[in-house]
């Protein structure tokens, strides 16, 4: 059985107290209202981790970061490590989310190192791929995804790779309101999937692949109904608790 998982990308919004107001409305409501074994993380921006960890502290709602760095400590200015998330009482750290390649021009080979430090420092890594509506366009999607994947994770140990979280993110549905539809998702799951056998086996039937791209609580639904899809990573609709835990209640 995969487990279910829906996590928040809040990515570079809300105060401090904007964030807290969110997080206690959030686990209220998930214990109030969710029967189900689902995983929830939010993944806040680096600074409200830490008074988040105690907010969520008794909760089953889970803390993930949104970035790490792929060195372990030293001189590099402004960066946050893994060992730091660690303490700071993240679970999850996602890596490789098409904004930090587009606008930091992470490549596969970085992302690799920060799923091994990820993994080292004992997180679960939640690695992002997708393609964009160009490479959709040009046929090429499935071999761009399948390489992301090949480049970033197949030099791990097949216990590692049991570790790993996937979300497939398609970049044109990504905060555009275009959701892909049932049939795109769940396609491009099952290639995901069929790739990470190839590597791994029957222990990629057990690797939770996540959907990413304008998900909400009108659509997650079907998306969660496919045979592939085992939950959402939500940016956009992550930031209002009301859609966001209606998303967690569409399994
Ligand atoms: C994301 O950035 O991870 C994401 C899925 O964003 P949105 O839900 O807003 O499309």
């Amino acid at each position: 059985m995969r487990k279910k998982i829906v996590a928040g990308n809040w990515k570079m919004n809300l105060t401090l107290e904007a964030g807290r107001i969110l997080t206690s409305e959030i686990v209220n409501m998930v214990a109030d209202e969710v029967k189900s074994d689902v995983e929830v993380i939010i993944n806040p921006p680096f600074p409200h981790l830490h008074p988040t960890a105690s907010l969520l502290e008794g909760s089953k709602v889970k803390l993930g970061a949104q970035n790490c760095s792929e060195h372990e400590s030293g001189a590099y200015t402004g960066e946050v490590s893994v060992a730091m998330l660690q303490s700071f009482g993240s679970d999850y750290v996602i890596i490789g989310h098409s904004e930090r390649r587009e606008y930091f021009s992470e490549d596969n080979a970085q992302l690799a190192k920060k799923v091994d430090g990820a993994l080292k420092a004992g997180l679960t890594p939640i690695f992002c791929c997708g393609e964009t509506l160009e490479t959709r366009e040009s046929g090429a999607h499935f071999e761009f995804v399948c390489n992301q994947l090949t480049e970033s994770l197949f030099h791990l140990s097949e216990a590692d790779f049991k570790k790993i979280v996937v979300a497939y993110e398609p970049i044109w549905a990504i905060g555009t309101g275009v959701t892909a539809s049932t049939e795109q998702a769940q396609e491009m799951h099952e290639k995901i999937r069929t790739h990470l056998k190839s590597k791994y086996g029957s222990a990629a039937d057990s690797c939770s692949l996540l959907y990413g791209g304008s998900c909400k609580p009108t659509n997650a639904k079907e998306l969660f109904a496919c045979a592939d899809v085992d939950g959402g990573l939500i940016g956009g609709a992550s930031l209002k608790s009301r859609d966001f835990v209606d998303i967690v209640k569409s399994f």
